[in-house]
């Protein structure tokens, strides 16, 4: 039995477009006791590889964690699969509101050792003892009382394009940092103030949430199945939108609009712009905000290095990178002190 990709991301990329069809980027997650992720793991690729998903997908002794490319056909098929493994049935599943058939180019399933790479040591408390789930309507509610503290639990780069409007965003390059930050801004208020979080598909809340009520907090929120979730039941039910600017992805897309509103600055001449990309030059590949303009005027780098390095022959360039440690991550931390404008 095959359980790796026979395709590399050009082949299959070429194939998605020969095929013409529609592809649903979809997310979920579940904690649950998973005895042999490894088996699990094996399951999955063999099951979703005959029905062409792909994504990036984190299985642990702790649960799944799921980023998904599906062909719409076979959306019916797929979701029978889930409900056919018990602690996946009827499982959420967060469909992104704007599609890109290329979200994916290859199904990958790896086995973790936790499903978020958030440090914190489950032993240490009870992570079912969640937080209060809030859908968008009782959400816009709470946040705009004046008892409630509104914190983003995501990273520095995601809140930068979009966020809720009144929100804490914590200048933080991982989930880890902000808990910390977050406890000692509100230590005085633990009894008396709301607290509620959210974040991109709620699955960093979850344990969020049991982490500060573990802490004394005596009022915690979250919202349920995070931004994605809460675009979804706005346009559905006709609600106040209350996110500012585009949501932050972690595929293809990088990012999606939920409102016109553009929040953030070109970080190489400072004009409003909400548009991530990645360095050309392969050897940096650092994760910034960069205008049309500015992708033109410097070859799509971060800096005149980068532009220097990205026009020399690519023999040239992987002599260069030799023995080098490279970050060639996709989603590396988005901060240089080549950026002018980041904030
Ligand atoms: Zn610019
Ligand atoms: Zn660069």
């Amino acid at each position: 039995m095959q359980l790796y990709n026979t395709l590399s991301a050009k082949e299959r990329e070429k194939l998605i477009e020969e095929a013409g069809k529609d592809r649903l980027t979809i997310s979920f997650y579940q904690y649950a006791h998973i005895g042999n992720p490894k088996i699990l793991r094996n399951h999955l690729f063999i099951a979703w590889n005959e029905m062409e998903v792909l994504g990036r997908i984190y299985v642990a002794h702790e649960g799944i964690n799921a980023q998904l490319s599906v062909p719409a056909e076979n959306f019916e098929i797929f979701k029978a699969h889930l409900d056919s493994i018990t602690f996946l049935e009827n499982v959420r599943l967060n469909i992104a509101i704007e599609q890109d058939n290329k979200s994916f180019l290859k199904l990958k399933v790896k086995v973790r050792e936790k499903i978020v790479a958030d440090g914190l040591n489950d032993n240490t408390f009870d992570v079912t003892n969640k937080g209060i789930h809030v859908g968008a309507e009782q959400f816009n509610e709470l946040i705009e009382d004046p008892d409630t503290v509104l914190v983003d639990m995501r990273n520095h780069y995601e809140s930068e394009i979009g966020h809720f409007k009144n929100a804490i965003t914590p200048d933080v390059d991982t989930f880890r940092d902000s808990l910390d930050i977050i406890e000692a801004d509100l230590a005085e208020h633990k009894e008396d103030k709301k607290l509620v979080m959210y974040c991109t598909g709620g699955i960093r809340c979850e344990k969020a949430s049991a982490y500060y009520k573990h802490k004394g907090f005596k009022n915690v929120y979250q919202l349920e199945g995070g931004i994605i979730e809460y675009t979804r039941q706005v346009k559905a039910n006709n609600l106040e939108n209350k996110f500012l600017g585009k949501n932050f992805v972690f595929d293809h897309r990088r990012g999606e609009r939920i409102s016109d509103d553009i929040i953030s600055n070109c970080h190489q001449c400072g004009k409003p712009c909400d548009t991530h990309v990645n360095c050309a030059n392969e050897a940096c590949h650092l994760l910034f905000i960069q205008c049309e303009e500015c992708a033109k005027a410097m070859d799509n780098c971060c800096s005149t290095e980068c532009q220097e390095i990205h026009a020399l022959p690519y023999e040239e360039q992987k002599k260069l990178r030799k023995g080098k440690e490279v970050s060639n991550k996709i989603f590396k931390k988005g901060r240089s002190p080549v950026l002018k404008y980041k904030n």
